[in-house]
C-alpha cells in the first residue's frame, strides 16, 4: 500500500441553491453593443441565447430586444414556466404568449423600428425570407454575427461555479465508478455507469454524448462507445461531462488498463506534459495560439505531431463547444472569467489513444482548474 493517495475531490455543492447570476444585467450589456452593429433592436432566436438574456429555457420561443423593451414571446405550453423562469432571474421583460398571433405580435413591437437585427448564424435562409417578406416588410434586416456570444464569453460568478459543479459532478461520479474497469466491461456498459452515476448526482444529464474509447477505439478522438470489451493493455480514454442548471463541463482522462507498453507509458508521459505545459500557459492577456502552441510543441518535440489530431481546445458554457477555440488559427485572447479547455491528445491505432483534458477559468495571473480528478493514477 505504498502507492500514494490520491487527494481527495472537493465536495459536490448543493445543486439546488447555487450563486445567483447576473441575468438582470445581460439585455442592457446587449444593448450597449447594438449601435456598432448598425441596428436599432435585436430578434433573438437562438434558443440559447434567449436563456442566457432572460433566464426562459422552454423549447419554442423568440425574444426581442429594442432599446427600452424586452419582449419575451412563446406559447400557451409555457405560460407559467415563462414568468416563474424570468421572474426567478431578475430580467424585467414583457411576456406575450400566443397559440397564432406570433407574427402579429411582432409586427407591433417592431413597429417603428428602422434597422431590425437577426443573429444571422442561427436563422435559416427560409426564416430569413419570410422575415423579410411577410413578417417585417418595412424594417430593414441587418444580418449580425456573435453579438450575444461575445457577450456570453465571460462567465459571471454564478456560471462559474455552474461548470464548477457540473465538473465536480462529473469527478464524483467517476470516482464511484472507476474501479468498475477492473471487472473488464464493454465500454457500452462502462458508458452506462458513468451517465448513472451523473444523473444519481444531481446533474440534469450528459453534456455531451460519453466517449469511452479503449483500445484502438481510443485512438478515435470521438470514438462511440461500442460493445467491446476493455481488457488488458488497453488504454481507456474518457471524455465526458454534466449539465447542471444549463451550464457544461468537460473532462478527459486516460487510464491504462493493466501495464503499459514502453510507447504507452510515454504516450502517457507525454500527453500528460503537454497537458500541463498548456494549462500552465493559460492566463488573461494570452493570444489562444500561444496555448495551443505550448501543447504542441511537447508533442511535436516527442515526434507524434502528426498523431495529434485536433485543436487544443475550446470553450465551454451553456454550450459544450463555444468560443473562443483554442487553436493554431484562432486569433481571440483569453479573458479573465472565459472557461476554456485544454485537452491535447495523441492516437496511434496500434497502440490506442491518449487524451488529458481539464475545464478551466483564465484569471488574471494564470487559471484555475474547474475539474478535480487526478490525472493517470495506477488502476487495479
Ligand atoms: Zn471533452
Ligand atoms: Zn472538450
Amino acid at each position: 500500500m505504498n502507492r500514494p493517495a490520491t487527494p481527495a475531490l472537493p465536495a459536490l455543492p448543493d445543486l439546488a441553491s447555487l450563486p445567483s447570476m447576473t441575468v438582470g444585467e445581460r439585455a442592457d450589456r446587449l444593448r450597449a453593443g447594438l449601435e456598432a452593429a448598425e441596428a436599432d433592436a435585436l430578434l433573438v432566436t437562438h434558443l440559447v441565447n434567449v436563456r442566457y438574456l432572460t433566464g426562459f429555457t422552454g423549447s419554442a420561443g423568440v425574444l426581442l430586444v429594442t432599446p427600452d423593451d424586452l419582449l419575451l414571446v412563446t406559447d400557451g405550453r409555457y405560460r407559467d414556466q415563462s414568468a416563474e423562469q424570468v421572474t426567478a432571474a431578475g430580467v424585467a421583460a414583457r411576456i406575450e404568449i400566443t397559440n397564432t398571433n406570433q407574427r402579429e405580435v411582432l409586427q407591433g413591437a417592431v413597429a417603428g423600428v428602422v434597422r431590425l437585427g437577426l443573429e444571422a448564424e442561427h436563422v435559416t435562409w427560409a426564416q430569413q425570407r419570410r422575415f423579410a417578406a411577410e413578417w417585417f416588410p418595412e424594417a430593414e434586416l441587418v444580418a449580425t454575427a456573435g453579438l450575444i456570444e461575445d457577450l456570453r464569453l465571460v462567465k459571471d460568478a454564478g456560471e462559474v461555479a455552474r461548470i464548477e459543479a457540473a465538473a465536480l459532478v462529473a469527478d464524483h461520479a467517476l470516482a464511484e465508478v472507476r474501479p468498475l474497469l477492473a471487472e473488464r466491461p464493454t465500454e457500452q456498459e462502462f458508458a452506462l455507469a458513468l451517465d448513472t452515476a451523473i444523473r444519481r448526482l444531481g446533474a440534469s444529464g450528459n453534456s455531451f454524448e460519453t466517449i469511452a474509447g479503449s483500445g484502438p477505439n481510443g485512438a478515435k478522438p470521438h470514438a462511440r462507445p461500442s460493445g467491446r470489451r476493455i481488457a488488458a493493455g488497453d488504454l481507456v480514454v474518457l471524455d465526458f461531462g454534466a449539465l447542471v442548471d444549463g451550464y457544461c463541463s468537460d473532462m478527459t482522462r486516460t487510464y491504462m488498463v493493466g501495464k503499459p507498453s514502453d510507447i504507452q507509458a510515454r504516450m502517457l508521459d507525454v500527453v500528460t506534459r503537454a497537458q500541463q505545459a498548456g494549462v500552465d500557459a493559460v492566463r488573461a492577456g494570452v493570444p489562444v495560439a500561444a496555448v495551443d502552441a505550448a501543447c504542441r510543441s511537447v508533442i511535436t518535440e516527442a515526434g507524434w505531431g502528426d498523431a495529434f489530431l485536433h485543436a487544443t481546445g475550446h470553450g465551454v458554457g451553456l454550450d459544450i463547444h463555444e468560443p473562443p477555440r483554442v487553436a493554431a488559427t484562432g486569433d481571440a485572447t483569453l479573458g479573465a472569467g472565459q472557461v476554456v479547455t485544454v485537452e491535447p491528445g495523441v492516437y496511434l491505432p496500434e497502440h490506442g489513444g491518449v487524451r488529458v483534458e481539464d475545464t478551466l477559468v483564465v484569471t488574471e495571473d494564470g487559471c484555475r482548474a474547474l475539474t478535480h480528478t487526478a490525472k493517470a493514477p495506477a488502476l487495479p
